[in-house]
């Protein structure tokens, strides 16, 4: 028998150029499909150096119906890893039907057709579900909270519509990941995180600022009550990341599921502080960050980091990388993307 094969929507972007890299070494055939909307080729070419070859890549938006039928009819997939969305928070604010569209469409069209062959899908859910949770650390079992932008909704809708979906269509499985906080890039530097316009997360503001792009890193509040008064956050690395999706689609794959919906927390389990994360990103990598502290940015949660044992005991998976690792690779890519430029 052949080698299964995995199709990754959204594969050229930060997320799923790694874990196509991972899938790939672990011996599977993956074929990456991406609209690049919010992304160049850049992944893409890194993916196939680092991996020596080329991938099959399919360029299509998962909203066009008739075009997701003719990806299935062309490919046999065993398992569908589902990136494929947009994922600004300010932005689905101020234009949410973009964001419903588009993030929701997309995934029931490839559900439509994962169903017709009773297949294995992997959705890439957040953290964010969870919102400001009263009991930390957070386990799968902690309550939701209702979502604070159209982006967190989708999130919360897809995890709802794979729900619905798995116990309606027999044959069907369905996996959840959420993801806390994703940060780092792979340790050759040949693929990683690649931000249009100014950063909205920590640590790509933090390797611009050090590289000079940006003025000032603002630490968004230093009032919250917590040990330094900046937020907690559990950062997990990108490449730790991309092996729980290799566990979670050999775990669908080899029909060792205990349901056919399920869901994981991603994280490590330990909480850094804003504070904390910026004075490691100094000291691992011997630069000085331009930081003030600034008021609170609207939207963010004092803390939230996962309690990863689920996901460690079923899946085998635990973060092993630690953040000075991470935190090395990722201003190895700034400088990368520097001398690119
Ligand atoms: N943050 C910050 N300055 C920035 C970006 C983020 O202080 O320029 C803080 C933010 O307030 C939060 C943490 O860094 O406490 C992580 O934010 P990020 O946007 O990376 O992820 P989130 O947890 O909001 O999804």
């Amino acid at each position: 028998m052949g080698n299964k094969t995995v199709l990754v929507s959204g594969g050229a972007g930060f997320i799923g150029s790694h874990v196509t890299v991972e899938l790939a070494q672990a011996g599977y055939d993956v074929v990456m499909a991406d609209n690049f909307s919010n992304c160049d080729e850049t992944n893409y070419r890194g993916v196939c150096a680092i991996l020596g070859r080329d991938l099959p890549l399919v360029r299509m938006d998962f909203c066009d119906e008739a075009r997701v039928k003719a990806l299935f009819a062309e490919f046999h997939i065993d398992a569908v890893i589902h990136f494929a969305a947009f994922k600004a928070v300010g932005e689905s604010v101020r234009e949410p039907l973009k964001y419903y569209r588009n993030n929701l469409l997309s995934f029931m069209n490839i559900l439509e057709n994962v169903r017709k062959i009773g297949g294995n899908v992997l959705f890439s859910s957040s953290a964010t579900v969870y919102g400001e949770p009263d009991r930390l650390p957070v386990t799968e079992e902690s309550p939701l909270q209702p979502a604070t932008s159209p982006y967190g909704n989708t999130k919360q809708m897809c995890e709802d519509i794979l729900r619905d979906s798995v116990k309606a269509y027999s044959g069907l499985r369905g996996i959840a990941l959420r993801y806390f906080n994703p940060i780092g890039a792979h340790p050759s530097a040949l693929i990683g995180e690649l931000p249009r316009g100014v950063p909205n997360n920590l640590v790509p503001f933090i390797t611009q600022t050090a590289i000079g792009k940006r003025a000032c890193l603002s630490i968004f509040g230093n009032d919250y009550p917590t040990p330094d008064g900046t937020c907690l956050r559990d950062y997990i690395d990108i490449v730790d990341l991309a092996k729980a999706h290799v566990c979670a689609v050999t775990r669908m794959l080899e029909g060792r599921m205990d349901n056919a919906y399920e869901i994981f927390n991603i994280g490590t389990g330990r909480p850094v502080s804003v504070m904390e994360l910026v004075n490691a990103f100094e000291k691992v990598n011997g630069v000085e960050i331009n930081w003030q502290f600034a008021p609170r940015r609207a939207g963010d949660v004092t803390a939230v980091w996962a309690d990863p044992s689920l996901a460690c005991g079923k899946l085998g998976w635990k973060a092993e990388r630690s953040i000075e690792e991470t935190l090395a690779a990722a201003w190895a890519w700034e400088k990368k993307l520097a001398n690119l430029a």
